[in-house]
């Protein structure tokens, strides 16, 4: 049996960042940088208001006080957008929006709430000192700047800036593609009426879920019966859309275990125990004449759960390009006794108790306890070697809830 640590090293060989390929901007969040960005022109891009209210000349205005208003003509009007028609001349004003360009022969604004508002005549109430309420060309990036190097992570605030020097398409590496199959004649598609036997289908959604949370580009296949024919037929059709294709169930030692029997035909996956628990039964290899990556996950949707956060999450991260490729763990005090299987490393389903206390969860750590798994915040991580934890032990604990 591997350990965890060597399967999921074994899985992660050969797994790098996908290649760089062009993108809108507005398809880029997420998205690791591939390029770096120097700005064409300087932002903000010409002197403008941050004030709604009126362009003057700051010694038009110096004298201006509640108790003795200075009246100035107005000469014009400028919305966002507009440039004005006309210079401000000493005696006149030019109405100005937030983001209008400042007119000619004005040097400072003054916010609409110490005038009066007139439109023809406007009563100024109080002075203004030299470029007051203008934001300069350039403060804020300089022209030919580097703004943003390859290598950043796209987000909603890189965006912002992307866009501000005129980006609309970037060379990043893109999300992968995952195809999500799942596979068992006893799978049906939820809401439809279960006859004895039959479940629903919940790990092709679960996963499709669980890899969007990654960051992936996640799309399900319906659920394909136990067999091979079909299962080989449904992987056949993913290998031209997918960048990484994951299979559940059919793969432990069962009579009708297809997605084991037709890999293990094509001779390019490899199917090993792995010292877990739950989620022992794994399988990764490279299929089709481009080599597309599969990793064959387990069928009770516990196992499955698990073994995508194990493997399968940091896989989908290194082919995005982004770290720290594991989650967060972090040691908490046990308020209960545990138990695990001696040689393996149990990912037990917990929450927290208070910051840094946990206790398991659900109605025990069987591999379908559903229940257990969507009360979950946590795993608590029980390492090989160790079969009983006292009530305040200390133990690694993988925090679930920045998915939330
Ligand atoms: P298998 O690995 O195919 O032998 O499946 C192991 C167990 O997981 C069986 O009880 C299956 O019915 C169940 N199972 C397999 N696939 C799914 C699925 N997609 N959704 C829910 N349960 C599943
Ligand atoms: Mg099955």
């Amino acid at each position: 049996m591997l350990s965890v640590d060597d399967y999921r090293n074994l899985v992660l060989t050969g797994t790098v960042p996908l290649a760089p390929i062009e993108l809108p901007l507005s398809d880029c969040d997420g998205c690791v940088l591939a390029e770096d960005v120097r700005a064409p022109w300087p932002l903000p891009s010409f002197d403008n208001s941050s004030m709604d209210g009126y362009a003057v000349r700051s010694a038009d205005v110096a004298g201006a006080a509640e108790s003795s208003p200075t009246r100035l003509r107005v000469v014009d009007d400028v919305p966002a957008g507009f440039r004005a028609s006309v210079e401000v001349e000493p005696g006149t004003a030019i109405r100005i929006m937030t983001g209008a360009p400042i007119p000619g022969g004005a040097d400072c604004v003054v916010p609409v709430e110490v005038t009066d508002g007139g439109t023809t005549d406007v009563l100024i109430k109080a002075p203004a000192d030299l470029g007051a309420c203008i934001r300069r060309a350039g403060e804020d990036v300089v022209v030919g700047d580097q703004v943003m190097s390859a290598g950043t992570l796209l987000t909603a605030r890189h965006i912002a800036l992307l866009a501000a020097v005129g980006r609309g398409a970037l060379r990043v590496h893109p999300r992968p593609r995952v195809a999500v199959l799942s596979t068992g004649s006893e799978l049906v598609e939820p809401g439809t009426e279960l006859r004895m036997g039959l479940i629903s289908d919940s790990n092709s959604f679960m996963l499709v879920a669980a890899a969007r949370a990654a960051g992936a580009i996640a799309y399900r296949v319906p659920p394909v019966i136990d067999d091979e024919d079909a299962f080989l037929q449904a992987v056949t059709d993913q290998l031209h859309r997918a960048d990484l294709i994951l299979t559940s169930g059919g793969v432990s030692m069962g009579a009708y275990d297809t997605v084991k029997a037709v890999f293990s035909r094509l001779g390019t996956v490899d199917f090993m125990k792995v010292a877990m628990q739950p989620g022992m039964p794994q399988g990764y290899g490279r299929v089709g004449s481009d080599s597309i990556p599969v990793i064959t996950l387990p069928g009770n949707p516990v196992s499955s759960y698990i073994s995508f956060e194990c493997f399968v999450r940091p896989v989908i991260r290194t082919m995005r390009g982004v770290q720290p490729i594991l989650r967060v763990t972090s040691p908490c005090t046990l308020t209960t006794e545990m138990r695990s299987p001696l040689n393996k490393r149990q990912f037990a389903r917990g929450r927290y108790v208070s910051g840094h206390s946990v206790e398991p969860v659900g109605s025990g750590q069987g591999s379908h306890v559903l229940g257990g798994l969507s009360q979950a915040e946590c795993l608590i991580v029980i390492p090989e070697g160790v079969d009983f934890l006292a009530p305040g032990s200390v133990v690694d604990v993988i925090d679930l809830r920045e998915d939330q």
